[in-house]
């Protein structure tokens, strides 16, 4: 009988599953067919919403449709999913459709878990998502001078060079048109003492300091934030420290979005992530069951970034189809490569990744390419991967 695959969530874990289950599906012939549900009709590239607020680029840029999967051979359902029975192997849709399914991938990203502080949801900016990142594109179109604040309230969070790779964008942005903003980066230490700018290891932490320095920009860690007054601009930590902002910019809080908020899913260790088993993203008693999501790579070592999602969803699809039909190969984790902008350029970052007593291990890294060039590669990389599901 066909074994039926369903894909929770359109965003990178679920397309990447979706495209390479795809290819193999129809390269070995086997009798498989895949279904994706997306709670929308977009796929979204979100490193592309930092130039939608600060370049203005137009919103239809940083996404594709998601049915554009549909020429690959997989089954798009549009609509949100309002629950999953891992027991019974059924998803239940928000409109009451069942689906049912041999093997269930979910990647459903993480929600902006603004609540987790006083104040967080009022304050500022951020572009976290698009509407928000449209709206923080004309707020900044108004910012001439004055304290700019990037903070990080808590660790980790979605793309952990974010905070440094905004901050010296923006020293760009005001540099070359001459205006006093003064811009500081306040993101948290991390379990082991090491600050966020050191996260990748020397090398690209060297990189930071010196558009840090160009820039003048300044940056303070911080042992746990308390509260933001928004009438006030005011920002207080745990330790009592404060300090003020005239314009904000945010980094949510990841939390769990609310269909996976239940017992069987939930990470007990830190109930902001689901479970998962780090060597084949399985869960740990539904084998049937993959986690890849940003929900998923924190409890497995790994951090959230679209590009350790791809290389999981590479990996977990490969146990996946070797279960289905014997066949395909399982990845070991690749260094993982990412390429992202760093003041008026781009550089591209490597990080090697090792599997060690179950977990991944990733903190060797290195800055590969500083240049002009780069910034180029970063666009035309995500404009090619949204072409996938864009062109007929
Ligand atoms: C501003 C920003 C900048 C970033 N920059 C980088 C970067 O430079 N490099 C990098 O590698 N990573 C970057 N990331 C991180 C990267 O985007 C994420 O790691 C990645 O998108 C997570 O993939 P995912 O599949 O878990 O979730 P997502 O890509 O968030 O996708 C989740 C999908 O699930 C769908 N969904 C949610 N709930 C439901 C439901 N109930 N029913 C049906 N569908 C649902 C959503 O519509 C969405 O399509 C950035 C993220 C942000 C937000």
């Amino acid at each position: 009988m066909t074994k039926k695959i369903l894909i929770l969530g359109g965003g990178t874990g679920g397309v990447v599953s979706a495209l390479r289950l795809s290819e193999k599906i129809n390269h070995y012939g086997i009798d498989a067919e895949i279904t994706l549900i997306n709670k929308d009709e977009w796929h979204y590239m979100p490193p592309l919403w930092m130039d939608v607020a600060i370049e203005g680029m137009p919103i239809e840029e940083t996404r594709a449709p998601i049915k554009g999967l549909e020429k690959y051979g997989v089954n798009v359902v549009i609509g949100p999913a309002a629950d999953i029975d891992l027991a019974n192997r059924k998803v239940k849709m928000e409109d009451g459709k069942e689906l049912d399914y041999d093997y269930l991938i979910i990647a459903l990203g993480t929600r902006n878990g603004w609540e987790a502080y006083p104040g967080l949801a009022e304050a500022g900016y951020h572009n976290y998502d698009p509407d928000a990142a449209q709206e923080m594109y004309k707020a900044l179109k108004q910012f001439k001078a004055g304290k700019l604040v990037v903070l990080a309230p808590e660790i980790p969070y979605r793309c952990g060079i974010y905070p440094m790779e905004v901050a010296t964008y923006l020293g760009h942005y005001y540099h070359t048109r001459g205006m006093k903003v003064d811009i500081h980066v306040i993101t948290p230490y991390m379990p082991n003492g090491f600050t966020t700018v050191q996260a990748l290891g020397p090398d690209i932490g060297r990189l930071w300091l010196k558009y840090f320095k160009k820039y003048n920009i300044k940056f303070t860690p911080h042992k746990g934030l308390k509260a933001i007054d928004p009438k006030a601009k005011r920002i207080e930590f745990v330790d009592g420290s404060t300090t003020t902002y005239d314009f904000l910019i945010k980094v949510p809080p990841m939390r769990l979005p609310k269909i996976l908020d239940k017992p069987e899913l939930v990470f007990e260790q830190d109930k902001r992530f689901t479970k998962v088993r780090a060597l084949d993203f399985r869960h740990p008693e539904y084998k049937e069951v993959f986690l890849i999501g940003s929900h998923a790579m924190p409890p497995t070592g790994l951090a959230d970034a679209g590009v350790f999602i791809h290389s999981a969803a590479v990996r977990a699809t490969g146990f996946l189809l070797d279960d289905l039909a014997g066949v395909g190969e399982i990845e070991d984790f690749p260094p993982v490569t990412c390429v992202a902008y760093v003041g008026d350029k781009g550089f591209m970052g490597v990080c090697e990744v090792e599997y060690q007593n179950g977990m991944y291990v990733w903190n060797k890294c290195y800055n590969a390419m500083e240049s002009g060039l780069m910034k180029l590669v970063k666009r035309s990389f995500y404009q090619g991967w949204l072409d996938r599901l864009r062109l007929p």
